[in-house]
């Protein structure tokens, strides 16, 4: 028996790599992207050059064959230096590639997962409506089989689908309700619609306060036909599968969140030695010195955190209340510690050309998406036997 948190020399060289890739590509150009609220394709093509969004997938669709460890320390070291394309990454390979690696046909990965996992496509996950996102099981968008042409004819729309509007974007799968169980309650299925589709309809991006190197749109389905055969596994398993992704892409957030709070002190002890005040560095002041020590202590937890969630997922282990509590603890600290590091940035923390500025914005949002913190708190006290 034994308890190691420390990487094994694989997963460490994995983590040396991205952080230098992090350090050197996209450090120096992503503040301009940023503030343009442009996608950045070319950094995008890198990543997918470096493998990354193969990472969790096997060789034989050209992925690394690792896991969802591998995919943690990767997010971990692009968040620590910006947000976006961790999200673009984390939504690529979490959203748009495993629900077809989980639960496709085997047609379906031939012709989808070689694509994504080079890095050549980007996919998406459609679940969140403009009528509710936490409730998702309250899904409004239909598909009918239309069985003279053996086609689901979709109708509905989507909102603030990450990845869904590129110009790499291959495939948006969708939760939609596809009939009626016995006790009249909706039978929801995933269905695979790729992009180009008549009808399917792409909104221009949304203005966000934050992720503004990521893309997010809002999708509309008016008659939209696609065969039969885009169904994701069975019909009404729709709801068993967004669970499952969405308990995954939890670690996965997790692992962003912990990134972005490690960021901001690596960004505040810099910064901290550098600004002069009063005669001396601010970071000779202990009030500075305790606020950064709090801050590191709480990343620290938060990677114990996630990384405790990723080895029972790994090892085929219940994991959806640790997924919970790695990814509430990780999103508040990561707000704690964007709001600590603005402060000891003073009035350039309020400026752009910062970091930590950028880290500030892009913050919130874990609290936010793939279950707000109230979702993972209900989560965690339904493990807990709590109902009702
Ligand atoms: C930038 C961005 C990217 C996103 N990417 C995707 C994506 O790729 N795919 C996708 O499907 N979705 C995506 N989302 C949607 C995201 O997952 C939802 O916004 C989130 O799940 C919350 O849903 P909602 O916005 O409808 O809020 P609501 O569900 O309306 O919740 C509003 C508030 O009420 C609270 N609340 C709701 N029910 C309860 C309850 N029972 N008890 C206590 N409090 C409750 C919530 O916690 C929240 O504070 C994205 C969102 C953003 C902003």
């Amino acid at each position: 028996m034994s308890l190691d948190h420390r990487l094994s020399p694989e997963l460490d060289e994995l983590r040396r790599t991205v952080a230098e890739f992090a350090r050197d590509v996209v450090a120096p150009k992503i503040g301009d992207f940023y503030e343009r609220h442009e996608f950045p394709y070319e950094i995008v093509r890198e990543m997918g050059r470096m493998g990354l969004f193969g990472l969790p997938f096997p060789e034989e669709y050209g992925g690394m064959g690792g896991d969802y460890l591998a995919l943690g320390i990767v997010l971990e070291e692009l968040a620590r230096v910006d947000s976006s394309v961790a999200i673009t990454l984390e939504a690529g390979v979490s959203l748009g590639a495993m629900p077809i690696h989980l639960f496709g046909t085997p047609e379906q990965k031939a012709e989808w997962l070689p694509r994504l996992c080079s890095g050549e496509l980007l996919g998406a996950f459609g679940l969140t409506e403009p009528d509710g996102g936490s409730d998702a099981g309250a899904t409004r968008t239909t598909a009918r089989l239309d069985e003279a042409t053996n086609e689901w004819v979709i109708n509905g729309s989507k909102c603030f689908i990450t990845n869904s509007g590129t110009d790499i974007t291959g495939l948006v799968t969708v939760t939609a309700v596809t009939g009626r169980k016995p006790d009249g309650g909706p039978l929801i299925s995933s269905i695979i619609v790729p992009s180009g589709t008549p009808g399917f309809t792409v909104a221009a991006p949304y203005s966000k306060v934050g992720w503004n190197a990521s893309d997010t749109r809002e999708l509309s389905f008016a008659d939209v036909r696609v065969p039969a055969a885009n169904l994701l596994g069975s019909e009404g398993r729709g709801y068993a599968q967004f669970l499952r992704i969405l308990d995954e892409g939890r670690i996965a957030i997790a692992a962003l969140a912990t990134g972005l709070a490690q960021g901001c002190v690596d960004e505040s002890v810099k910064y901290a030695k550098e600004r002069h005040a009063f005669g001396r560095p601010i970071g000779a002041n202990q009030a500075i010195q305790f606020k950064i020590a709090d801050m590191e202590m709480r990343a620290h937890t938060a990677r114990l955190a996630w990384r405790d969630a990723a080895s029972r997922l790994v090892a085929g282990e219940p994991f959806k209340k640790e997924a919970a509590l790695a990814k509430l603890h990780s999103s508040t600290i990561a707000v704690d510690n964007a709001r600590d590091a603005t402060q000891i940035h003073g009035g350039y923390g309020f400026m752009n050309e910062y970091p930590v500025a950028r880290m500030w914005r892009d913050s919130k949002i874990l609290e936010i998406g793939e279950g707000t913190s109230e979702v993972q708190r209900m989560l965690i006290a339904r493990e807990l036997g709590l109902t009702g």
